[in-house]
Parts: structure tokens; sequence; C-alpha cells
């Protein structure tokens, strides 16, 4: 049976539900959209908060769109300050925190996801941040700008673009790693080793196959028996999805919230797009959660026209960039269980990584060669298959291998 669509509600108002709800208005969508977020603020661009708004205290927060523009341009109401909770799938309703009712013909879950945290630091009495708001940003900030003793505990994205502000700013940073070397699951290990160098350069302390086992008010105790100062302890350990709305709704949510290529879960009408959306992933040959600025942006717009009853199905490359110190690195796809190619020289710090299974592309990595991933991102969409001797070959445009197909 087909639903007409007069309303649509989004839990969740970051990215994913911002861009999706342009989107819908975008296909000519006429109905009444309701876009719930539990923070007070509009939606905002998050990479920011790991990036720009730790390095100046002058960095205004940068929205996804102003104020008059939802209003006004694109008749949205946005429900802030109460997270969208709990639902009834049958009577088709969702309901926020603080007790307002959505009734909603079609609803997009971009609810996203929450740090993951750290038992070891829970009633700690040194201060302890995780980093997912623009709050949490502007407190890190404070402790960068007094120079503060950091303990960073988790060598991800998170901790390693903190650590760039943190030591730029004269900080005392300690970073402390799980696994024995930096983001294993997207680096190969000489690009781990490239990017600690570059930190050690800045001052930055590495202590890998460690993690925190507790704390008093002026330091932190690692596994390994070691005891470090600090002022604050910036955990980033990963995320979570923020499941509790989805759970009520009867979906499985323990890896995500499982979608098809349209972000169709498995309840008609509701669809899910952004970090919290278990999607299948050519590259990686199973299912996975993509937690991306592009992927939040590029699904839910695609989710949107199915939505209001288009077909749009979705199935980019995951893709994400991280700006260390002057290392610009994107990495697209999966780099893991694959050969990799070098394509360029190391040495002349403009590089990329390509990684093959057989002769298909499944994943690269670009060290400031941002050219280059913009093709090679293309190239994996489209599953051009160029010859390994090609990708090897600087002179090879790769241009070529699109061209050809
Ligand atoms: P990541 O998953 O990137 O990294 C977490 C790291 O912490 C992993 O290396 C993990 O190792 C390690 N770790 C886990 N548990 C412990 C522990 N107990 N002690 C020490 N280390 C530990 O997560 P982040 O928190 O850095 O980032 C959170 C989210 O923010 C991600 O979704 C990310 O995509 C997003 N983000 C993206 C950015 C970008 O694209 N540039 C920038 C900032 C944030 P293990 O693998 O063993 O668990």
């Amino acid at each position: 049976m087909t639903r007409t669509i007069n309303h649509i509600v989004i839990a969740g108002a970051g990215q994913a539900g911002a861009r999706a709800a342009e989107a819908l208005r975008a296909r000519g969508f006429k109905g009444s959209i309701t876009m719930i977020g539990e923070e007070r603020h509009l939606p905002y661009e998050r990479p920011q908060l790991s990036k720009a708004l730790l390095r100046s205290p002058d960095t205004p927060l940068a929205y996804i769109k102003h104020a008059n523009d939802w209003n006004e341009a694109l008749d949205i109401r946005i429900a802030t300050g109460s997270a969208a909770i709990d639902g009834d799938a049958d009577r088709r309703v969702v309901s926020t925190a603080d007790g307002r009712s959505f009734p909603f013909d079609a609803l997009l879950l971009a609810t996203g996801t929450r740090p993951r945290r750290l038992p070891a630091l829970e009633g700690a009495q040194l201060e302890v941040q995780y980093l997912r708001n623009v709050e949490d940003a502007l407190r890190v900030r404070r402790h960068i700008q007094a120079q503060s003793r950091i303990v960073i505990v988790g060598g991800g994205v998170i901790g390693l673009e903190a650590a760039c502000a943190a030591a730029n700013a004269g900080c005392h940073v300690t970073l402390v790693e799980n696994e024995a070397r930096l983001l294993p699951r997207a680096f190969p290990a000489a690009i781990s080793d490239l990017v600690a160098d570059k930190h050690r350069n800045h001052g930055v302390t590495f202590v890998f196959s460690t993690t925190v086992t507790g704390s008093s008010s002026r330091s932190v105790t690692l596994s390994n028996g070691a005891e470090i100062a600090a002022d604050l302890v910036l955990v980033g350990i990963g995320v979570t999805p923020s499941g509790d709305l989805a759970a009520r709704l009867g979906l499985p949510v323990a890896e995500g919230i499982a979608v098809d290529a349209c972000g169709r879960t498995a309840v008609p009408g509701i669809f899910c797009a952004g970090d919290a959306a278990l999607q299948w992933s050519r590259c990686h040959g199973r299912a996975i959660r993509v937690e991306t600025w592009a992927n939040a942006q590029n699904q839910a717009i695609s989710v949107a026209s199915n939505m209001i009853g288009e077909t749009s199905d979705y199935g980019d490359p995951p893709w994400f960039w991280t700006d260390q110190y002057d290392l610009n690195i994107q990495v697209t796809g999966d780099m893991r269980d694959a050969d990799h190619i070098a394509r360029g020289d190391p040495g002349s710090g403009r590089f990329s990584v390509i990684a093959m299974r057989g002769t298909e592309l499944v994943g690269a990595l670009s060290v400031n060669a941002t050219k280059d991933m913009a093709m090679l991102r293309r190239i994996i969409a489209t599953d051009a298959r160029p010859g390994r001797a090609d990708l090897e070959s600087p002179a090879y445009d790769l241009r070529t291998a699109l061209k050809a197909r």
C-alpha cells in the first residue's frame, strides 16, 4: 500500500538530519517537516569541533544554515533542546524527553552516535572530557589556551586532531592508545609511523598498547603501571549508535540500525541515515556503520528522495579526511586485508597508497595529494579497474581509468 506522505519527522538535527531536510524541499516536498534535536543549537558542522574550534579563540561556530533560512526559505520546524527518545511504529508518533509528541507519515532516524565511555574514569576527581558537541569543544579549548597538561586516551581521529591543536598551542600532551600503532583500521603501518613522528616532532608523547586504569585528582594511572600528571583527560575511544528511539520503534540497534541501499529500515516508512546506519559497503564486503561527515551528508540527501517515493540507491565508498599539522590525509574505502600499491614518492611528502584485492580497487589513502584522491574516489565508486602498473606510474593520468568506461 502506498502511503500519502504529508508529515515528515527527522529525529536528529546534525549533518544528516539537516541535509535531509534541505533535500526534501529541494525535491519539491510540500508537506510539513519537523526536525528534532537534542542540542539547543541549530544544526552546525561537526568537523570544526576537533579542528578550527580548538585552534583559535576567535573561531565562530559554523552553522549548516542560518536561522532565517530554515524558517523562511525552507519552512522547517526545528524542535531543539530535547532528544526524540520514544515512539510507536504502529501509531506513527515519536516523542521527546521533555514530553512533546510528533506524528509522522515518514520518519528519518538521523540520531548519530554518542562517545563510548571509559569506565575507569567514571567518577574521577580529575576533569574528564569527551568531544561530541560545541560545549565540549569550548571546554577543551579553554585548557588548550591555558597550556594545560593534557592526557588523551585514544589515538583515533579525535585524539590526533585534538593533539595537533594542543601541541601547537604549547600544551604538554601524552596520548595513550590501546593498539600498537595509530589508526590501524584506516592507516597502513608506514602512515601510522609517519603521523606519529610528525606528532613527536611537535612534542607529543605516545604510550601504545596501553590504556588508562584509574586516576587521582592530578594524574592518571596506566595499565603499564605508569602515572602521568594531567589537568585534563580527553577521551576519544570511539562511538556507539544512539539507538534509544530506534529500539522503542522495534528496531535492533546493537551494531547500528540496518538499512538497505534506499535507507529503509525493517519498519515500513522509517528510514535511517548517517553515523547510526548499518549499510552495505562493497569495499568492505559487509555491512558497516560509516562515521564520516561525507556519509552523513550524502546518504541523507539520497535517503530523503526515497522518503517521498523516488528511488535513489546510495553506495558511496566511505571517505574522510584529517589534517595532521602540514599533512592532509584522506582515506576512502577499506585499506585492510589488501595489497598496497604506492603512487608517488613518499619522500616528496605527496603520495597515495592504493589498496587492491585482485583486480578490484577497494581503498586508497592520500597524503597531500587531493587531486589523486578525487580521482581515486571516483574510480572506486564506479568500480573502474585500472591495472597495477598504471596505478604505480605517476605519469599515468588517473582520469584515463574513468574515460575508458
Ligand atoms: P576512533 O574510532 O577514530 O578511534 C578511537 C581509538 O581509540 C581507536 O584507535 C581505539 O582502538 C582506541 N581505544 C579504544 N578504547 C581505548 C582505551 N580504552 N584506551 C585507549 N585507547 C582506546 O574514534 P574517535 O573517538 O577518535 O572518534 C569518534 C568519532 O568522531 C568517529 O566516528 C569519527 O569518525 C568522528 N570524527 C571524525 C573526524 C574526521 O573524519 N577527521 C574527526 C573527529 C572525529 P581500538 O580500535 O582498539 O578500539
